[in-house]
């Protein structure tokens, strides 16, 4: 249990948590850290919007007395919040109604969290994105003085709080009420960028909705080629930041990865930090994972993991050969994932191997795997959907995970299949070069190997890691034993997570407002 000089007071903003509202990794990270957060004896609140789905979703909301009346887009917009309790903890949960901008998502309809689906099935960012994160970050900071909350640390989450930062020191720090105003000037932010991608850009016309003053809108501020841009907003006005690992901290300062930011990423490169997410070992740990026909560990291996197996290529119906290299993909079907890769190297890899494949994305990829399944359907498994339990019994079936990935900056499945004792083969970019070690004689015998790895985004290089992987698999069982009970034993969880942050946290105090 930390001390009170470590004890910290911690509102986490994020526009999607576990269990309310999700489409992505963003949502695990903000329901557990506050979680491991909130073991390690710290304080910590989360705020989300209130979508349809989180008022009418599993976990238990209620309307709060507390009202918000907040002036944007030249009209005064009012909300509620509402009170939760984030499951198996005390983490106190609000979320902001406002009807108008977040009961819309249906699934039914094609209305997502930030998109819905135009005709022709083409998903398109909602209109009204701008005002929608605009009156959530004003409200995080309402909700403070209603609440009377008062955090040392808001810990934002990608574009959608970009403003948070922005609106504290503009508007908030220099409120009427002097008490106010010592509360707002103790605040300190912190920045997680989970993927650099998504930046909130908007024509300049929404700027004057914000209330803000324009002499922001500038390339060093808030603009960003004549457009405004949250996540800039977030990068210059935060105390500190971070990405999810620390290769892809240093690679989103290189034009390649950067999207557009490398060059004030670059300018706050000393406040940038990185930090690997966590693995929830509650819900994906081979040794009590519900969704697998058969349950093992790092002490006892099989019969399990081959129990596995055998049921995979059973579901796929493959041929029921037990010592055929299995390899597995599960991933969001999309260039950056490393597809195109994946897809060229099929021909070569289905020679020797089979190829189970899970994963939705863009058409083209649906195609090309459809018709390379049906020219080799006892070597290739393709089911195009999202499945949980299947991409659990994937990570337990397979010997060997393929990400190709182009960028990735964190990666879940790479730690899911260490613990799974399914061998990792990942492009060395992001997340993924920080957590697997390449298997060489050296790594090797001394115990560090976890996986294989390769640089090049080309095919052949892909292909020459997996090659690499395969034969140590086929003709070195004793080596292949070792590599895959290192990965088995490796502790990515979050508690480990959690203290990364908690020193960021720490160098937090040390910031000036
Ligand atoms: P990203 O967040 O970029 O998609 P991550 O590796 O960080 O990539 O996390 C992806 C998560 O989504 C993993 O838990 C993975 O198992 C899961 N996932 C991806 N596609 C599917 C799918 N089609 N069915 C089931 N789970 C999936």
């Amino acid at each position: 249990m930390p001390s009170t000089e470590t004890k910290f007071k911690i509102l986490l903003a994020a526009s999607e948590v576990m269990g309310y509202a999700k489409t992505g990794g963003l949502a695990d990270v903000a329901a557990s850290l506050p979680h491991a957060l909130a073991e390690r004896g710290h304080d910590c609140t989360i705020l989300l919007p209130l979508y349809r789905c989180a008022r009418t979703g599993a976990i238990p909301v209620a309307p709060t007395e507390h009202t918000l009346s907040i002036p944007l887009g030249g009209r005064r917009l009012a909300g509620r919040l509402w009170r939760s309790t984030l499951p198996e903890s005390r983490v106190p949960v609000y979320l902001v109604e406002q009807n108008e901008l977040f009961d819309r998502d249906e699934r039914r309809f094609g209305h997502g969290l930030y998109q819905f689906s135009a005709t022709a099935g083409e998903k398109r960012d909602y209109r009204d994105n701008c005002l929608r994160f605009a009156f959530f970050c004003r409200a995080v900071l309402e909700s403070m003085r209603v609440l009377d909350l008062w955090p040392e640390i808001v810990h934002l989450n990608d574009w959608q709080t970009g403003l948070i930062p922005v609106y504290l020191r503009e508007m908030y720090r220099h409120h009427s009420d002097a008490r106010l105003r010592e509360h707002y000037r103790r605040i300190r932010t912190l920045l997680t960028i989970h993927n650099i991608a998504y930046q909130g850009l908007f024509p300049p016309g929404e700027f004057a909705g914000l209330g803000l003053d324009w002499r922001l809108f500038n390339y060093h501020q808030l603009e960003f080629h004549n457009h405004l841009n949250c996540l800039k907003a977030g990068i210059v006005f935060s105390d500190l930041l971070n990405t999810v690992s620390p290769t892809y901290a240093r690679e989103i300062q290189t034009p390649y990865f950067g999207w557009g930011m490398q060059d004030c990423l670059r300018e706050r490169g000393g406040r940038l930090f990185g930090i690997v997410n966590g693995v929830d070992y509650s819900q994906w740990d081979p040794a009590t994972d519900v969704h697998l026909p058969a349950n093992y560990s790092v002490d006892q291996v099989q019969p399990g993991k081959g129990i596995c197996k055998a049921a995979l290529q059973k579901r796929f119906g493959l041929a029921e050969e037990p010592r055929i290299p299995l390899l597995g993909v599960v991933a969001r079907l999309v260039e950056q994932k490393g597809i195109p890769f994946l897809v060229a190297g099929l021909p070569t890899l289905l020679k020797d191997c089979q190829v189970v494949v899970l994963g939705e994305g863009e058409g083209r990829y649906h195609d090309q795997l459809t018709a390379l399944q049906q020219a080799a359907p006892r070597r290739l498994g393709v089911f195009l959907g999202f499945d949980e339990p299947l991409a659990h019994r994937i990570e337990a079936g397979a010997d060997i995970f393929l990400m190709p990935s182009e960028y990735e900056p964190s990666g879940l499945n790479q730690l899911y299949s260490m613990k799974y004792g399914t061998v990792p083969v990942v492009r060395a970019t992001g997340g993924l070069a920080d957590t697997v070690v390449d298997c060489t004689p050296q790594t090797l015998s001394q115990g560090e190997a976890t996986g294989f790895r390769f640089v090049a985004l080309t095919t052949d290089a892909f292909l020459e890691a997996t090659h690499r992987a395969v034969a140590l698999y086929q003709h070195q069982p004793t080596a292949w034993m070792q590599l895959l009970l290192t990965g088995m034993r490796q502790d990515w969880s979050w508690q480990r997570s959690a203290a990364e942050y908690e020193k960021l946290y720490g160098r937090l105090r040390d910031y000036d407002a």
